[in-house]
C-alpha cells in the first residue's frame, strides 16, 4: 500500500497549525495563522503593529497571514486572477462522440485503447496526490497570503481535474476498480508515485517544522519535486498522448478536457517555479552546491521513470508517436525546468520534438483548439440586484 493516506489519517490531524504558521512570536507582531491578540502589544501602545509589505516572507514569515493586502508578491496575485479567468468545469464538455468511438469495436486500435486506460490510470489518483500535498502539506508552511490565495485556487483546480478524469471514466463505462487501482497495480505508474510520496510525506508530517536550514531545504526540495517533476514532467507523456489522439480527431471530448488541464497545470508549474525562486532570493544560504547536486539526481531519476512509463504505454508505435521520441522530449523539458530554477541542465541541448504542445498551453479562454464550444463565465460585475 502506498503510504500517503496513512499520514492523512494519522492520530494527530494535519490541520493542527505548524510552527511555520503559529509558533514564532515576535514582540508586537501578529502570530501568523492566528487572529492577533491585543494582549501581544506593549501596554499603552497600539493594539497591533500593522503589516508592512516589505516584512512579508514566503517561508518563516512573522506577518499576519490573514492580511492579503498590502500585496508584496504581485506575481502570485496575478496568477490567482489568471487561474480564475481560466475557470472551466468537466461536465460542460460533450462526451457523446468519444462514447460512440469507444463503443465501436473498430473505433480505436488496441494500442490507442491502452493509451487511454493507462493515462486515466495515472491521472485519476495523481491530482488527488497533488491536492493532498497542497492542502495537508505545502499550504501551512507558506507564510505569504498572496501565495496561499493561489494555493487555494490551485487546490480547487486539482479537484476539478480529478472530477474530469472521473467523468471520462464514467462516460466511457470503463472498469472503475481497474482504473482507480492502477497506481497500486501497474508498475510503471506505481514507480512514479512511489518516487513522489516521500516528498509529500515530508510536508504532510504534522511534526514537520520549517525554521532550520535542514527543514527549509527539505521544504524547498519537496516544492521542486512537485512543481518541476510532478506537474512539470510526470504529466507530459500522458498529456501529449491524449492531445495527439485529439489532433487525429479521436476522443476529442477527453482531449479537450486534457487541454484545459494542461493549461491549468502549466500555471501550477509556473507558480511553483516563481515560489521556488522567491524562496531562493530570500534564503540564499539554502541553495548550496550539494543541495543543487541532489536536485539534479532527482531530475535524472524522474526522467528515467517517465521514460519507462512512455515505454509501458506505447510498447509499439501509435498515433505517429513512439517511446524513443519521448526520450528527446523529456530531456528537453527537464533541461528547461533546470534552467527555470537555476540548476545546471542535465542533458545536451535538444530540440522540442512536439512543438505543437507549446501551442496547446497557450489556449485562449474564448475558443478552444477543437472549436467545439465557447466558454464564457459570468463575472460578478454582470450580476444585477434590481
Ligand atoms: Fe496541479
Amino acid at each position: 500500500m502506498l503510504s500517503w493516506n496513512e499520514t492523512a489519517n494519522s492520530a494527530q490531524p494535519a490541520w493542527v497549525p505548524a510552527a511555520s504558521d503559529a509558533g514564532r512570536t515576535v514582540a508586537g507582531r501578529a502570530q501568523p495563522g492566528m487572529i492577533p491578540s491585543p494582549a501581544d502589544a506593549a501596554p499603552g501602545g497600539p493594539p497591533q503593529e500593522r503589516v508592512r509589505a516589505e516584512d512579508k516572507r514566503i517561508i518563516n514569515g512573522h506577518t499576519d497571514v490573514n492580511q492579503l493586502v498590502p500585496l508584496k508578491y504581485k506575481w502570485a496575485w496575478d496568477k490567482y486572477l489568471s487561474a480564475c479567468a481560466n475557470h472551466w468545469m468537466p461536465q460542460e464538455v460533450n462526451m457523446a462522440r468519444d462514447i460512440g468511438l469507444w463503443k465501436d469495436p473498430r473505433g480505436l486500435t488496441e494500442d490507442e485503447r491502452r493509451i487511454v486506460r493507462r493515462n486515466l490510470g495515472f491521472f485519476v489518483t495523481a491530482d488527488s496526490l497533488a491536492a493532498n500535498n497542497i492542502v495537508l502539506g505545502t499550504y501551512r508552511h507558506i507564510t505569504a497570503p498572496e501565495c496561499r490565495q493561489f494555493l487555494l485556487r490551485q487546490a480547487f483546480e486539482e479537484a476539478i481535474h480529478t472530477h474530469a478524469y472521473q467523468y471520462i471514466v464514467e462516460s466511457l463505462g470503463l472498469d472503475e476498480a481497474e482504473i482507480f487501482n492502477a497506481y497500486h497495480e501497474v508498475p510503471s505508474i506505481r514507480a512514479k508515485d512511489e518516487f513522489l510520496i516521500p516528498f509529500i510525506d515530508t510536508l504532510t508530517d504534522p511534526s514537520f517544522r520549517t525554521g532550520t536550514a535542514e527543514a527549509d531545504q527539505a521544504l524547498l526540495r519537496s516544492l521542486i519535486v512537485f512543481a518541476c517533476l510532478m506537474e512539470g514532467l510526470f504529466f507530459y507523456v500522458g498529456f501529449t498522448q491524449i492531445l495527439a489522439l485529439g489532433r487525429q480527431n479521436k476522443m476529442t471530448g477527453a482531449a479537450e478536457q486534457y487541454q484545459y488541464i494542461l493549461r491549468d497545470e502549466s500555471m501550477h508549474c509556473n507558480f511553483g517555479i516563481d515560489l521556488i525562486n522567491q524562496i531562493k532570493l530570500e534564503n540564499p544560504a539554502l541553495w548550496t552546491a550539494p543541495f543543487r547536486e541532489g536536485i539534479r539526481d532527482l531530475f535524472a531519476r524522474a526522467v528515467e521513470l517517465e521514460y519507462r512509463y512512455a515505454e509501458d504505454t506505447m510498447p509499439t508505435g501509435v498515433l505517429g508517436l513512439n517511446a524513443p521520441m519521448f526520450k528527446g522530449y523529456l530531456r528537453y523539458i527537464a533541461n528547461r525546468r533546470c534552467q527555470q530554477i537555476g540548476v545546471e541542465p542535465l542533458f545536451e541541448a535538444t530540440d522540442n520534438p512536439f512543438p505543437w504542445m507549446s501551442e496547446m498551453t497557450d489556449l485562449k479562454k474564448e475558443r478552444n483548439f477543437f472549436e467545439t464550444r465557447v466558454i464564457e463565465y459570468q463575472t460578478g460585475g454582470a450580476l444585477s440586484w434590481e
